[in-house]
This record gives C-alpha cells, structure tokens and sequence, in this order.
C-alpha cells in the first residue's frame, strides 16, 4: 500500500504487479528481462527511431530523452500495446482497429482470421454486422438457411475467448447493428442472459432518420440488406423503448449515433463510417488502425491552477510520439497497412481528470468542472492540430489529404487527432483516476481479470489528505472500503465529501455533460460511461439516450447499479 505517494520505483505497488505481469518482456521461465524504467526505455527508444527517417540522426536521442522522460514522469502514456510489444519482434502498437464483415462465407472466415491474429498482439476489433443477410434467410448455394449476425458473433466471440491475447489482455470486441436490420430485435436482446457474447460490447447503429421516426412516433422498416425489400414494420418508437429496456436491464445494448459520426468523418470520400473500436472512441473506416496516447492531467496542476504552458508542451510532444509510431508498427495484413499509412489517424486524449478537479477543488458535478472540461479540451485539440500542421511542413500532409475535409485549407499529418480512451490499464500504470470519469471508488478491491488476484487501491490524495488532517485513517478506510464511497463517513465536512463523490453518486446529467463537453472538441469520440442508480426508470434511460443524440455525443453506454451486477467490471474489459 502506498501512504505518502512517494516510491523508489517510477511506479506505484499496483502499477508495478501489473506490469511485472503482462508488460514488462520475459525469459522463458516467466523472470522479467527488464524494470519499468527500463520499459520506458525500450518504448522510447524504439518510437523515436522513426525520426531518424526525416532528418537530423543526432536529434533521434533528444526525442529519445524526451518521451522517456514523458513516460517515466507519467505524465504521458500511450495505448498498452505500445508500452508491450514496442521493440518486440512484429510488435503491434496499435490498440484499435475496424473490419469489415461481408455477406460470404470465406470473406466472414478472412475476417474472423485477421480478429484473432490482431487479438493476439494486443489490439482491439470493431465491426459492424449488418451486411449480413438474416437469420434463416435462404442460402443460394447450399439451399440451407443463414445464421445471421448474431450466429457469426457468437462464433467470433468464442474465437476471443480463446485467443486471452496471449495471457496478456482479453480479447474486446464491438458489435454493432443497424437499427434497420431485419435482426434487430434479436440483436437488442441477445446480451440480456449476462452469459453469452462475453467478449462483445454491443450497439445498436442510429440514423437522425430513426431519432426523428421515434420523436414522431412514426412506423419504421426493417429491410433486408441485399435485397432491400421491407421485411417487417414496427412502431420506432417501441423499438427504442426495447433498446431501452435492455439496457435498463443489463448494461447492453448502447447506442452509436451514426449519422453524427459522419457529419465529422474527414474521409467521406471514402466511404461512410459504419463501426468504432470495442470502446467506442474511435470510430474507423474498415482496416483501419488507430494509436491512442493519454495525457495525465493530475500532472498539470501547479499551486491549485491549471498548468497551461506544461501542458502545451505535452501534446506537442505526444503528438509527435504517436505520428512517430505509425512509421514503426508492425501491421499484419497490407489491407491494414495501407490505408493506416494513408489516413494517420491519431487519438490523443486525456486521463486523470477526476484527480485533476479534486487538486483544483473543483467538484465533478458541477458547472466549472464543465466548463473546465471544455477549456482544456479545446486547448488540446487547438494544440494538437498545430503540432500536426508543423509535422505536415516537416514530413508532408497524409497521403489522403487531398480526398479530405481538410483540404486545402488545414494541411495536417493525420486525418484524426484526438480521443479519450478509457485508459483502463494505462490509468492504473499512472496511477490516476481513469479516463474523464469520477472516481469509480475511493477504496476498493481490484481483481485481475486474467489470474482472479485481487489488488486494494486506495485513492493517493484522500489518503494524503486523511495523513495531512490526522483523521483516523484506519477507520475511516475501513468504512470507505465496504462501498467505496465517502457519504456515510460523517466524521468528514460536508465539502471534502462533495469533493470526493464516485461515479454512481454523480447524477446521469453530470456524467453526460463532461461526455458532451469533452466531446465537443473531438474529432474520433469519447469513451465514456453513463451511471445510473439502481432506482432510474426505463423512461430515463429512453430520456438519457435521446438526450445524448441531441447533445451530439457519438455513442452512449449506460451502467444501471443494480446491486451485484458488477457490470463496469464487464463493460471496462481491462480493469
Ligand atoms: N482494448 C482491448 N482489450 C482490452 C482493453 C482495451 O483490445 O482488454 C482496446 C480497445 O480497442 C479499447 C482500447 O484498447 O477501446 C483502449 O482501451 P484502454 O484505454 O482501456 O486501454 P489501455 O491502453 O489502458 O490498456
């Protein structure tokens, strides 16, 4: 445990369990080959030896020197395939990536290949399955019937299971279906018995056509997808109810808001975005990959106030830290290789907001934290496309920009640059509060979900704070531990429990406000959860979700606390 933030190693106790366990490289008797400095190292090293291609060798080691010490500081932290396979022989280092799934049989069975073999290496899929003709729909071929998408997910997801990542990391996947499918109603429901499709998130695909035939109660046709014919018609509005429903129910299915993602897509010109990455941050075209890179924000605070200078600085830098990746990844298939190099795209985003607000005093529910949310994301996201633009005078635009929305005006390096991941793993080596969410809990117990070990984390600045103000620190942590929350422990001002709310005691508007907010500001899209209390209706939900599309949010996934659901442990994959 750690009690005044202090250690020899760059790395909290925590941090460092997990890394000895999946991170750091290995012999063939499972003794780690290397420390977390040492990790850092190789990352850094190996990310900054794409500059040795645009110029000056010498400046290779100042680039070097720079993202280690990014990295060793924790203020910066890329997306976990980096920090595993950078230097590793084929090393994968990107987390996400999108593939298509065609209406044959050999094209399904391509796709189901390429899943595994980047699962293996750390990376995680999206598709969209509503090419697929219906379930019991007439094959030609054989004159049998078809399974459907949801038979093909079920065989995609035992595939995953499999697979583990190689010990390392599950296997995460997105399924989505278009709200127009013939299937839908099956695909609503098929997560409910909380056993199948365990390797899935699940979402549905939305129009505004569909949003407007709900806000209209109007009727609405699912067709068949090759043949276009209506198959059946239904009321949209009890279709969106049912959505509702289940996700009241168990977590699944969310929502992707297709035609918002499109409106921002940079690449139309290529084809309409149908799919993200199993989070939902990045939403990619088919074969496409993306690097993710996370600024820790609890370390751009200086004497109570935001460190805007410090902070600049760092997205310059993680920018170039994850342009350089791409000329160093390993990609396995030329259909993947070719259009990552061609578009670029880039996701950097931010964690450690919640522990930001509490240095700054600012309570998560609460308009300046809204406002802040969005202050620092548009800082970001003007910096980072500065930096880009000056990557593009040093190195040239991507090769697609011409067919882009940024054409001619904004010359950039990469087709998309920002994203916020839920930072599952990456948080935790950092030792910050995941993401843009509130505390998940002050104190409580970690499981592993690859060995079943349990950790106990306990939130660094209330500790201190216990420390700093001689409160009873065993007994006030014994209470915390029981349900993670300070809202009971009366001994504690009114104002510090405020400061320190978790997640299921911020309400469903605030949650969805910093989503909106950050989001603003985001070309890819923001991986966020929704809590509700146990006690929320169906209505609200139906309420939450609609809220979310007029906000323009890209997706939604809510987490209803039904006691014993344990569904954010589900849902954060990692955690
Ligand atoms: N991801 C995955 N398996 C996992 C966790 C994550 O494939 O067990 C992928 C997935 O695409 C997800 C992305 O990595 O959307 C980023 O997740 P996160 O930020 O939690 O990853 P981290 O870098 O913290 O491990």
């Amino acid at each position: 445990m750690e009690l005044n933030g202090v250690h020899a190693s760059p790395v909290s106790d925590n941090a460092l369990q997990i890394l000895q366990e999946r991170y750091l490289l290995k012999d063939l008797l499972d003794n780690c080959l290397e420390s977390p400095g040492e990790m850092f190292m190789r990352v850094a090293k190996w990310v900054a030896k794409a500059e040795e291609k645009w110029g000056d060798l010498s400046l290779v080691k100042k680039w070097t020197m720079e993202f280690n010490n990014a990295m060793v500081s924790l203020k910066f932290l890329p997306n976990s395939p980096t920090l595993m396979n950078a230097g590793r022989k084929k090393g994968q280092l990107s987390a996400c990536f999108v593939l298509p799934v065609e209406d044959s049989l050999p094209d399904i069975f391509s796709t189901l290949k390429l899943m595994a073999m980047i699962q293996q290496k750390g990376g995680g899929t999206g598709f969209n399955f509503s090419h697929l003709r219906p379930e019991k729909a007439n094959l030609k071929n054989t004159g049998g019937w078809a399974s459907g998408p949801i038979g093909f997910m079920k065989i995609f997801d035992a595939a995953s299971g499999q697979i583990k990542q190689a010990g390392r990391r599950r296997g995460a996947n997105m399924g989505i279906l278009d709200i127009d499918h013939p299937d839908i109603e099956l695909f609503i429901s098929c997560k409910r018995n909380f056993t199948s499709l365990k390797n899935f998130n699940i979402s549905v695909g939305v129009t505004d056509k569909f949003m407007l035939a709900v806000e209209r109660k109007k009727d609405w046709f699912l067709t068949h997808p090759q043949s276009h014919e209506i198959v059946k018609t239904v009321n949209a509005s009890d279709l969106w109810r049912n959505i509702a429903q289940n996700a009241w129910d168990c977590g699944d299915p969310g929502v992707v808001f297709l035609d918002t993602i499109n409106r921002q897509n940079p690449l139309l010109s290529l084809g309409k975005i149908e799919a993200t990455n199993p989070c939902g941050e990045v939403p990619l075209l088919p074969f496409e990959a993306c690097n993710l890179g996370s600024i820790n924000l609890s370390k751009f605070v200086s004497r109570k106030k935001v460190d805007w200078e410090a902070l600049m600085k760092m997205v310059h830098l993680a920018i170039r830290f994850l342009d350089d990746i791409i000329e160093v990844n390993y990609y396995l298939q030329s259909e993947v290789k070719d259009i990552s190099l061609a578009n670029r795209k880039i996701g950097l985003g931010v964690m450690g907001w919640a522990d930001m607000l509490v240095k700054l005093n600012i309570p998560y529910d609460s308009n300046e934290a809204v406002e802040l949310a969005s202050q620092i994301m548009k800082f970001i996201r003007d910096n980072s496309r500065e930096a880009s633009t000056n990557l593009a005078k040093e190195r040239g635009c991507f090769p697609n920009w011409p067919k882009s929305n940024h054409f001619p005006h904004r010359p950039l390096r990469n087709a998309t640059l920002n994203s916020i991941a839920p930072t599952g793993s990456i948080s935790i080596i950092a030792d910050t509060s995941s993401s843009i969410e509130p505390f998940f809990a002050l104190a409580f117990q970690r499981k592993n979900v690859l060995n079943n070990h349990s950790l106990i984390s306990i939130n660094n600045q209330f500790l201190d704070f216990l420390y700093e103000n001689q409160y009873p620190v065993t007994e006030i942590l014994e209470k915390v531990l029981a349900n993670g929350s300070t809202q009971d422990v009366k001994i504690l001002p009114p104002e510090i429990r405020r400061i320190y709310k978790i997640s299921e005691e911020i309400s469903p508007e605030w949650h969805l406000k910093h989503q909106a907010a950050f989001q603003k500001y985001i070309d890819n899209a923001v991986s966020k959860t929704i809590n509700l209390p146990e006690s929320s209706t169906v209505e609200e939900v139906e309420k939450t979700f609609f809220h979310a599309w007029k906000l323009q949010t890209k997706g939604i996934t809510i987490f209803r606390n039904v006691k014993g659901m344990k569904k954010v442990i589900e849902k954060g994959i990692t955690v």
